[in-house]
């Protein structure tokens, strides 16, 4: 049912935009003359900036909805968002068989077109074939890649929807994410004492010692199947004639279980903080909970749809777990239960990110049948 060549042009025309987080408008402006050329009813939420402070992005997030045309039928959503994890002016983009890449210059931007493009070909054909559906709110998000910030801001009064769909996951098309984990990041600040380091360096206290001596003791990379943990920026020091005074470092923990979430922080900032005290230094910690896991079971209503519909379409269907987080998280903790799809973007956040076109045109099929899912003309 899907129009190939239409949904290619439509992934490349994407892809060419430049939409860095806090500057999604353009996509914003493509989206809403592309939806309401077939009859969608867009709209945007103030998540902009209008009324919050500071301003997140030059656009609000975008809700589309296609008026339900069988009576009854009960509102679903499906999710993108415009934003991309680094800008690509000028991209190159190169169409080798069924993949589509960049010269290895820039990011393609598949993450997360390879959602957005099938969502739009999907609306279009079951406008064009007038197939059987309820209403359905397509939303896309701002700022995702920086912490799911759009999808934090979303004004959920406009939306109908109880329940809904991310598309925003590595192949294969047909795989239900169902369960992601919760992330905590830190922003930690070792204090030291300064000191010439030829004259006298038994005055100071080097931060940088510190700071090793901690990562050290700390568990960190994979600590289970479900929990991972890292120090993923380090900041400090001006000369080798100084003792360093202070170090900054960024780190992050996430579980799918909230239990060993709270462990795996208890430990760091036990490690951190026993550490400068053996020195004589401070440990200042700032953490920050950035979203909540969840897990779905096979039979609740939203993994089944996705499930069932997948069949249909002849997709393998699975349900996987994944150690990263989404929009989804949020529309989860927000009380709209939702479940990631699997989509045709490989090698994310990377100069190598691609796509497959026959995943591509099977992520539409897929997101059809979603919509088409239990619903019958009476
Ligand atoms: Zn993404
Ligand atoms: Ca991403």
């Amino acid at each position: 049912m899907v129009d190939r060549d239409r949904l290619v042009e439509t992934f490349l025309t994407l892809c060419r935009i430049n939409s860095p987080a806090h500057s999604e408008a353009p996509v914003a402006d493509w989206l809403q003359a592309n939806l309401e050329a077939i009859g969608m009813t867009c709209v945007r939420d103030d998540a902009g900036g209008a009324a919050s402070s500071p301003s997140l992005s030059d656009t609000g997030n975008l809700i589309a909805t296609l008026a339900g045309n069988v009576p009854g039928a009960e509102p679903i959503f499906f999710a993108a968002h415009m934003d991309t994890v680094e800008p690509n002016p000028g991209v190159t983009i190169i169409v080798d068989g069924d993949i589509i890449k960049t010269d290895g210059t820039t990011i393609l931007g598949a993450d997360d077109r390879a959602g957005i493009a099938p969502i739009v070909e999907a609306m279009r054909v079951l406008v064009e074939r007038d197939l059987p559906h309820g209403p359905i709110e397509a939303v896309f998000t701002v700022c995702e890649e920086v912490g799911l910030l759009g999808a934090k801001a979303l004004d959920l009064k406009r939306l109908t929807a109880r329940y809904g769909f991310v598309l925003d996951s590595s192949p294969p098309v047909g795989a239900v994410v169902v369960s992601a984990p919760s992330q905590d990041s830190f922003e930690v600040t070792i204090k030291g004492r300064p000191a010439h380091a030829g004259a006298e360096p038994e005055k100071g206290i080097s931060a940088i010692e510190v700071a090793a001596a901690a990562i050290n003791a700390m568990h960190l990379g994979r600590i289970d199947h479900e929990t991972t943990a890292n120090v993923g920026v380090i900041h400090g020091g001006e000369a080798t004639n100084i003792v360093c005074p202070e170090v900054v470092m960024l780190a992050e923990a996430r579980s799918r279980d909230p239990k060993k979430l709270a462990a795996q922080v208890e430990h760091m900032m036990h490690v951190w903080k026993s550490t400068a005290a053996q020195y004589g230094a401070e440990a200042h910690i700032q953490i920050e909970h950035q979203y909540e896991a969840y897990s779905f079971g096979e039979g609740d209503p939203v993994v089944q749809r996705a499930l069932s519909a997948a069949r249909r379409v002849g997709l393998a269907a699975t349900t996987k777990s994944v150690g990263g987080g989404s929009d989804a998280n949020v529309f989860n903790a927000r009380g709209l239960p939702t479940c990631v799809l699997g989509t045709a973007m490989s090698g994310v956040h990377t100069h190598a990110e691609r796509a497959a076109i026959s995943d591509l045109c099977a992520t539409a099929e897929w997101v059809i049948a979603i919509a088409a899912e239990g619903v019958r003309k009476p």
